[in-house]
Parts: C-alpha cells; sequence; structure tokens
C-alpha cells in the first residue's frame, strides 16, 4: 500500500532527503499513523516542530478560526493578529521587538542583516568589512549564506561561490572565540546546544562566557534557539538553563506549532530597531494565520507547564537511555526532552538501528553516522518514553 507514494515521491520529489519508508497520514499527540493502519511513536517531532504534539487542540482550532477569517494580507497592510502576536512574543522573551519571518533559515539569514546593520551604523564598523564569528559543527540551515559558514562538506559541495565575512571557531572554547574578535566583529551566532551535529551540549561556563566577552567587546550575542527553544530543553530557552540573556534569539519551528512555518528574530529596540521601512521583508512573514497559530504557542508557554513537563519527563527519558549504556550505547547527551544517543559504531549505523526502530513501532532520525536523535513531543506520556526506551533496549540486543 506504501509503494505507490514511494515511487510518486521518488520519480517526482527532489532526492534532498533519504527519509525512513513510513509514509504517515495521521497523527494525534505523540503518535502518528502510517497509510496501512499501522501506529508509531513520533520521537522526532518533526525535528521539534511538533513540540506541542500533533494536532494540539488550542492550535488547530487557533488555526481553523483564523482560515475562516482571513490568512494574508501582505505588511502592505496592518492586521489584526500580528500586534498581539508580536507582543506576546517579545514578553515571553522578555524583549522589545520581534520580526517575523517564516522558516529557521529566513530567522538566521534575517539576524545576520540585522547584525551586519547594526554593526554599520551603531558600531562603525567599515562598510562591508562586518565580521561574525560562527561554531565549527554549526548547523543553521540551507540556503547560500547559511552554508558558506558550515564545516559540512556534503552541506556545501558544489553550492559555492560562498559569501564572505564568517569565522568559525571550535564550540565550547570561549578563548577561541574571544581570540577571533577584532574591531569588525558585528556578532557571534551560536546554537546553545548543536542540534544537528548530533545534541552537542557545551560546558556549562561557555554560554556565560560567550555573554561576558560580546559584552565587554560590544559584539552582539546572536543565539540561534530554533531547534533548542521553546520548551524542548524544560526552559522557554536553552540559554535560560544557563542563566544568559543574548542580544537576538532567532525562533522557528515550534514557533508555527507544527501547522506551519513561523519564524522570528526577537531582540530590543537598540538592536532590531536599526531596521528601516523597505530594507528587509516577506510576503507571508507576520501573515494573520501564521500569526494567530504564533500567539496561540506563545500562550501555551507563557503558562511554563509544557517547559516543566519537558523537564519532567527529559529526566526520566535521559536515565532510561543512560542505562543502556555499555550495552550498545556509548553516550548519551541532551537537556530536558532531547537527547542525542551515540551507537556503538562497531554493532550498527544510527541508521540501521533507525530501521530497526520503525519496524518497532518507534519513529527517531539518525544525526551524523552513529548517533540518534530523541525529540519526542511534549505531550508524550511517561508510558510513551518507556516505551521507546524498551524498544532501544530490544533492538540493540538484536544486534
Ligand atoms: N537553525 C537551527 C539550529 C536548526 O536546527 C535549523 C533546522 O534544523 C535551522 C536553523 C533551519 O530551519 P529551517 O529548516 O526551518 O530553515
Amino acid at each position: 500500500m506504501s509503494s505507490g507514494f514511494l515511487t510518486q515521491e521518488d520519480q517526482h520529489a527532489a532526492h534532498n532527503y533519504h527519509p525512513l519508508e513510513v509514509v504517515v497520514t495521521r497523527g494525534d499527540g505523540a503518535w502518528v499513523t502510517d497509510v496501512t493502519g499501522r501506529r508509531y511513536l513520533d520521537c522526532l517531532a518533526a525535528y521539534s516542530a511538533v513540540n506541542f504534539g500533533h494536532g494540539h487542540p488550542a492550535l488547530v482550532k487557533a488555526a481553523k478560526d483564523q482560515l475562516d477569517r482571513i490568512t494574508l494580507t501582505s505588511r502592505a497592510f496592518h492586521n489584526d493578529q500580528l500586534g498581539p502576536f508580536v507582543a506576546a512574543l517579545a514578553d515571553l522573551a522578555g524583549k522589545d521587538m520581534v520580526l517575523p519571518m517564516n522558516t529557521g533559515a529566513e530567522a538566521v539569514e534575517s539576524g545576520i542583516k540585522i547584525a551586519r546593520a547594526w554593526g554599520y551604523r551603531v558600531k562603525g564598523v567599515k562598510p562591508n568589512e562586518a565580521k561574525i564569528i560562527v561554531a565549527d559543527g554549526n548547523f543553521h540551515g540551507r540556503t547560500t549564506t547559511i552554508i558558506s559558514f558550515s564545516n559540512d562538506e556534503q552541506a556545501r559541495a558544489d553550492f559555492g561561490p560562498f559569501t564572505p565575512g564568517f569565522v568559525s571557531v571550535p564550540y565550547g572554547d570561549a578563548a577561541a572565540l574571544e581570540a577571533a574578535i577584532d574591531e569588525n566583529t558585528v556578532a557571534v551566532l551560536i546554537e546553545p546546544i548543536q542540534g544537528e551535529a548530533g545534541i552537542v551540549v557545551p560546558p556549562e561556563s561557555y554560554l556565560p562566557a560567550v555573554r561576558e566577552i560580546t559584552t565587554r567587546r560590544n559584539v552582539l550575542f546572536i543565539a540561534d534557539e530554533i531547534q533548542s527553544g521553546l520548551g524542548r530543553t524544560g526552559a522557554t530557552f536553552q540559554c535560560d538553563n544557563v542563566g544568559v540573556v543574548p542580544d537576538l534569539y532567532l525562533l522557528g519551528k515550534a514557533l508555527g506549532g507544527g501547522i506551519l512555518p513561523v519564524s522570528a528574530v526577537v531582540g530590543d529596540k537598540d538592536v532590531l530597531g536599526v531596521l528601516r521601512p523597505g530594507e528587509h521583508g516577506s510576503t507571508f512573514g507576520g501573515n494573520p494565520l501564521a500569526a494567530a497559530v504564533g500567539l496561540a504557542v506563545v500562550e501555551l508557554l507563557a503558562t511554563g507547564e509544557m517547559q516543566e513537563r519537558a523537564r519532567m519527563l527529559g529526566e526520566r527519558l535521559q536515565a532510561g537511555l543512560r542505562s543502556l549504556i555499555g550495552r550498545g550505547v556509548v553516550e548519551v547527551r541532551g537537556a530536558g526532552l532531547w537527547a542525542g544517543v551515540d551507537i556503538d559504531p562497531a554493532l550498527a549505523t544510527g541508521r540501521e538501528v533507525c530501521e530497526a526502530l520503525m519496524q518497532r513501532g518507534v519513529l527517531v532520525k539518525d544525526t551524523h553516522g552513529s548517533t540518534i536523535r530523541f525529540a519526542p513531543p511534549i505531550v508524550a506520556s511517561e508510558a510513551d518514553l518507556d516505551f521507546a526506551v524498551a524498544q532501544l533496549d530490544a533492538v540493540l540486543v538484536e544486534l
């Protein structure tokens, strides 16, 4: 039954992904159903875009109500959804202003433009000399500028020429970061936890040190919380977990509630205020449908319940996964309900383990060789998590 869909995709969709061979047709909370009626626990949650589960009633209601009213005005006119959304999101983040966009990569691109404009107009950097420091192993998206500062050759090969103005330093090394700063440096752009690199958690002192250095050297600190933010790590932002407030938050994925793409740059007026009419924009950015769903997401997070649940469930998941160390698992890293599990490469590739887990009703995805990422929706139950760990245990025993 699945084969027709697989053939159509194979023949007519560009081959830029290598999906597991499951064809999903429905989702409900933490579970999805395939076209044959088989159910799976979704332990990827669309790379954390479905943090609040499939079909969350409050988010679906916000979308349906708005669908019946108006979905798109463009920013040529005002709409009655954008104001409440940006006010609520700014408040959640403790910042003044929001630049609404659509995809994560667009939020990153926007953050880069804002930092450069801030550098020239506020810091006084000479025209076209602005430099942004990034970290080795980064993943910020797939546009030509963003891949210009990736170290992943697969992401870059045959896509040059690249955008200049970026310097990459080892992740987690604050001294290396400070050494790379010069008078042209406008920003440091980092993921508080590197997701695509394999849920790489830096030393606890790293982000506070980055904050101290960037403040002292008059450089913006841009935190890409597109995957780590909005509840996943047991806090609104992973920066909260280490007591740090960046100058700009880049948000995406879960901001659209798993319903539509919604992203944002969030910061104070002295930075975001550099943008002037006509300098930047997006036809769909800030559209009423996105704003209505985004507001419902912010309202979910404003109570703190999702963050607390992710923290509590995360402890259970991480403990369960750690119990498999030495039994096919080499290391477990993570924060909140987000775990990177390194499988012993002598036993199997990450892909092979994901395929075996799929046969046992658990959907996860490998990232980089032998690492598997677990990021189930925060609405998952304790029993769901125990089920996921038990299935991984069973798969490892069979290897
Ligand atoms: N930044 C981070 C940290 C991400 O994890 C991702 C996507 O995985 C992006 C940016 C890009 O987001 P999008 O795929 O919506 O463009």
